[in-house]
């Protein structure tokens, strides 16, 4: 029987885009951005299934899909059990601490008691484990910069690309706690043709990296 890998790119978002480019480079074919739920590749034994990021850590442990494309920052913030085959280099991110612009800031124990709104509670509750710091993790699933002006938490831990969010929010990031950028995760125990299929595809990624730098 020949074997066919199973591989979940994010459906529409700030992977999508670079994912395809990706396997486009690599001479990976199939069809992307047609609405469909999956697409089997025409020029290799692969099957792409277009998802939810955050649902993907979940569906690569299930053996839903064999591989697939994510942050850094929601494979690591996931409980779910995936292995990291390989660093992508885009979708670079950060995942700050900020506090309102007026309030100063002597460093990472004047959060010391504060509440913290987060989508992020397992990053930010092993770093303030880290640094030994005894704060309120309060985890909102979205629209977290909004926290502080209405009076939900004293600071913020999110996703920052240009600071402009936080701005516009009255807003300062403060601290870097994590540096992300897109992942290839992987089933801890792929079969033996799988895990053959995955080295030719992998040979193939660090061949496009290499010829960009
Ligand atoms: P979905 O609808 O699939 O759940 P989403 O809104 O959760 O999408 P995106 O905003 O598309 O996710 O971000 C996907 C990933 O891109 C993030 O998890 C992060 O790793 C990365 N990323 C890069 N830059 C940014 C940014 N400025 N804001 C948010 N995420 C970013
Ligand atoms: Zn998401």
């Amino acid at each position: 029987m020949s074997s066919i890998l199973r591989i979940a790119l994010q459906k529409s978002g700030r992977l999508s885009e670079d994912s395809y480019q990706l396997f486009k480079e690599c001479g990976i074919r199939f069809d992307y951005g047609t609405g469909k739920l999956k697409s089997v590749s025409s020029n290799f034994p692969a099957e792409f299934l277009f998802l939810r990021d955050d649902d993907i850590p979940g569906y690569v442990e299930d053996g839903v899909a064999d591989l697939g494309i994510v942050g850094e920052n929601v494979a690591v913030e996931s409980t779910h059990q995936v292995e990291t085959v390989h660093r992508l280099g885009f979708s670079k991110c950060r995942l700050s601490l900020a506090i309102p612009r007026a309030t100063d800031w002597n460093g990472i124990h004047d959060l010391a008691g504060k509440s913290i709104a987060t989508s992020y509670p397992r990053i930010l509750g092993n770093y303030l484990q880290e640094k030994q710091i005894s704060a309120e993790i309060h985890e909102i699933s979205g629209s977290v910069e909004i926290a502080p002006g209405i009076g939900l938490a004293e600071a913020i831990c999110d996703i920052v690309s240009s600071g402009s969010t936080l701005l516009s929010n009255g807003l300062k990031e403060v601290e870097v706690i994590f540096r992300s950028e897109a992942i290839l995760i992987a089933r801890p125990t792929l079969e033996a043709e799988k895990q053959t299929l995955l080295e030719k595809l992998l040979f193939r990624i660090k061949a496009v990296q290499a010829a960009k730098n």
